[in-house]
């Protein structure tokens, strides 16, 4: 590709050969597509998004018809993706934009960021990308053609990195053909910059990046300074009635925030209490094989015991925030990773 083409136009031309342009949420592009897509790729790829995004878009094919749904219902649909915050704040922004902005997605940088969930480049993205507006992105592909490009050193979760690295994103975002040029970089960091082995030899800013020229494409974007994740330890309870195991909606706000789950103990002694309290009597407990569980900011060692009710439980069959779910007939519930990893061994355990 000719080096004196500025860096914008060879990435145009590469995305006019190379680029994608069928996937489902490029189809009649509007801010609330493009919304959704932006927030459910933040953390998870392209091929394991397509079946929920289209799920998702079904069920709820309106920002109106998403503020209005319950949200078990919004985090049913994102039962598998995790990081469930994201399903949360798009609950709470749909309501925000149906109270505040009378249904309308905004138009402006700052209210698209004042939205909960929303940071600078997802309101830069779905602005550019559905609405044509100029403003550059930054998200995770971005930061690792730009970092690698300019050799930027230094942690991108650094407040000067960053700085560093929104200058040279403005600087190289063009004005004509912005959506064109920013879903362009988004997939150029995801296929040939990609994290492990770039396809440098392909790429069409390959003349003049500084990591490519000096083979240090794996020193950037630099690491983030390593500190050992704490290990947490719980006991989950699993009572169990014939083929029922009962479950509570977690609080609104924390781990699996609104998500059911299984009730936790701290101890031995902490579980009969805690089974007590829940009118649990006649039963006998099997504990279960362990399993860790990682968050961003921990591990989670989870060692779940089985309490195989004797008599049919005292408790109703449902109550506010607690229900006895049966694992032959599923119920649209969102539920946390555990709770599912769990439903299998126990569907072994009963069989
Ligand atoms: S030449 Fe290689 S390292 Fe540089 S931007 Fe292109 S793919 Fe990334």
């Amino acid at each position: 590709m000719n080096a004196n083409l500025s860096f914008a136009n060879r990435i145009l031309s590469w995305f006019d050969d190379h680029g994608r342009k069928t996937l489902p949420w490029q189809q009649s592009k509007t801010p609330y597509s493009v919304w959704i897509s932006e927030i459910m790729l933040q953390q998870t790829q392209v091929t394991t998004v397509i079946p929920y995004y289209q799920a998702f878009m079904a069920r709820f094919p309106t920002v109106q018809a998403l503020a209005e749904a319950p949200q078990d219902d919004v985090l049913h649909h994102w039962t598998g993706l995790g990081y469930y915050a994201r399903a949360r704040n798009l609950h709470k922004a749909a309501k925000v934009i149906v109270a505040e902005f009378d249904g309308q997605f905004p138009k402006t940088l700052e209210e698209v960021q004042s939205l909960p969930g929303i940071g600078r480049s997802t309101a830069g993205a779905i602005l550019s990308l559905a609405c044509g507006q100029h403003h550059a992105i930054l998200d995770g592909n971005v930061k690792r053609v730009l970092a690698r490009h300019q050799a930027v050193e230094g942690w991108p979760g650094k407040k000067a990195v960053e700085n560093r690295l929104w200058q040279l994103a403005e600087q190289r975002t063009p004005t004509e053909r912005v959506a064109d040029y920013n879903q362009a970089m988004m997939d150029l960091g995801a296929s040939l910059c990609s994290r492990t082995r770039p396809g440098c030899e392909d790429c069409p800013v390959n003349q003049d990046c500084i990591a490519y020229a000096e083979g240090r494409q794996a020193e950037f974007p630099g690491k983030k300074p390593k500190t050992a994740k704490p290990v947490k330890q719980t006991i989950m309870l699993l009572p169990v009635w014939q083929q029922q195991v009962l479950l509570y909606k977690r609080p609104p706000s924390g781990i699996w925030g609104g998500l059911w789950g299984f009730y936790e103990a701290t101890s031995d002694n902490d579980m009969k209490e805690q089974a007590h309290l829940l009118g649990l009597k006649d039963y006998q407990t099997e504990t279960l094989a362990g399993f860790r569980h990682t968050f961003s900011h921990f591990h989670l060692d989870i060692t779940p015991v089985l309490l195989k009710l004797n008599q049919p439980p005292q408790l109703a069959v449902r109550e506010e925030g607690q229900c006895w779910y049966d694992l032959n007939a599923p119920e649209n519930l969102g539920l946390a990773a555990p709770t599912k990893t769990l439903f299998s061994t126990l569907k072994g355990n009963l069989a």
